[in-house]
């Protein structure tokens, strides 16, 4: 490890792991809060940024997920893009080993590399994001073409993040209402996590698609046609789609939970490592969202400006949920303050926050809106225009 520097003379070295929504947004938040009193070095495995949230209008031709290069967003921070994967780091050295072999100094490390997806509901479709939606769209395609009846949406337990299966649910049916769309669901009521005016808005809307609701049920394997269910139940379906349950990172040296998420205080800080932070989905939070990201990035950058010597006082995190939800008609917007005494909620078809984009983040999202402006139109089916939410024109964008 490097000696600190909070002195003026030499920045303080912040090694940022993942270039996802967490570690973007703290290298915007860092580069704004401690400016020049940082160095910073941001190392990811590949070379892109993927607008995830829009995998789920891809599908319906509503939308294109392109990758945006790091290397470019780097740049523009006045940072370093290191190609490679963070392994864990050497506690005695104070060092991150990396899958490269290479050994990198820091003064401070972020943590962000986000979660990893495995299979849920075995025997289902297991859509995980922008690698599943061509084959989610052919899956339509022969739904379209009368291959099937009915398609069950199942949310298992373990998904803390429920909205991608609401929207392609919703959508689907929009696209083919002569098919059956149910919805299997391990929640109270739909979309429970954002309070009970939300969970109405959304019972009404599946009501009006005709899509059938089962609550309080966990599904557990498809197969032979028919999905298993806890309780004690079984629904026969033509095809069953699900999302994935996530695991942690498990990195070398980085104490983490039975499932690998690492432990952090309100701002960020590894719980018993020093000058090591982490945010986003790789962490503890039960909840694994972007906008949730963003905010836990938000607080760890604020800690690590102090560090640097920034005059910034840093807010702990203090979770606001905050949802876009494409319904294949108007999109619905649904916000919940999960911090505060009986987590105020508010959902309407107006934007509730600005700009009004899927992944909230007070740093990324304008910066990506200034950018690429397609990506916070959210996509309208019928009469709405596609949209092209092209990153690609980020890299060389000023
Ligand atoms: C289909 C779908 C739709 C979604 N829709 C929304 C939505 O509408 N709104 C919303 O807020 N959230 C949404 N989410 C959730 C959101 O995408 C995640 O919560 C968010 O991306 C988490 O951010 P993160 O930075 O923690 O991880 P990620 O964004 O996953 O980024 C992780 C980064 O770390 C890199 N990495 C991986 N391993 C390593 C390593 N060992 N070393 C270094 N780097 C590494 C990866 O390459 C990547 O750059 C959606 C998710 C899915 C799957």
């Amino acid at each position: 490890m490097n000696a600190r520097s909070t002195n003026g003379r030499r920045p303080l070295h912040v090694l940022i792991a993942g270039g996802g929504v967490a570690g973007l947004e703290a290298l915007l938040g860092l580069r704004h809060h401690a400016q020049e009193r940082v160095s910073i070095e941001l190392l990811a495995p590949e070379p892109q940024f993927w607008y995830r949230p829009l995998s789920v209008a891809e599908p319906f031709g509503l939308g294109r997920v392109h990758g945006l290069d790091l290397s470019s967003v780097a740049d523009e921070c006045g940072a370093l893009f290191t190609l490679g994967g963070l392994r864990g780091i050497d506690t005695r050295r104070g060092t991150a080993l990396t899958s490269t072999g290479a050994e990198l100094d820091y003064d401070a490390l972020l943590i962000a590399v986000g979660a990893r997806p495995v299979e849920s509901v075995p025997g289902a479709f297991t859509f995980r994001g922008p690698a599943d939606s061509a084959a989610f769209g052919a899956l339509l395609d022969e739904l379209g073409k009368g291959k099937g009846k009915r398609v069950v949406f199942a949310l298992p337990g373990a998904v803390s993040w429920p909205l991608p299966l609401y929207e392609l649910a919703l959508q689907t049916a929009s696209r083919l209402p002569a098919l059956e769309v149910v919805i299997v669901t391990h929640e109270e009521a739909p979309l429970q996590l954002f309070g009970p005016a939300a969970s109405s808005a959304m019972a009404d809307l599946l009501s009006d698609r005709r899509i059938h609701v089962r609550t309080s049920s966990y599904p557990v394997a498809f197969e032979n046609r028919s999905l298993l269910l806890t309780p004690d139940w079984e629904l026969e379906a033509d095809y069953v789609v699900t999302l994935p349950r996530l695991e942690g990172p498990r990195l070398e040296g980085i104490p983490s939970d039975a499932q690998g998420f690492i432990s952090t205080d309100g701002s960020g800080r590894v719980k018993g490592l020093d000058a090591v932070f982490a945010a986003g989905d790789a962490t503890t939070f039960p909840i694994k969202q972007g906008g949730l990201a963003t905010q836990q990035a938000d607080a760890a950058a604020e800690a690590i400006a102090g560090l640097a010597g920034a005059d910034v006082v840093a807010e702990p995190f203090r979770p606001v949920l905050r949802g876009l939800i494409l319904t294949g008609g108007a999109p619905l917007y649904a916000r919940a303050e999960l911090s505060r005494a009986g987590n105020p909620a508010s959902v309407a078809t107006d934007a509730l926050w600005w700009p009004p984009g899927k992944i909230v983040g007070r740093y990324l999202a304008p910066y990506l809106a200034e950018r690429s402006g397609a990506i916070l139109d959210p996509p309208i089916e019928p009469e709405g225009v596609p949209v092209e939410a092209d990153l690609s024109s980020l890299a060389s964008a000023k």
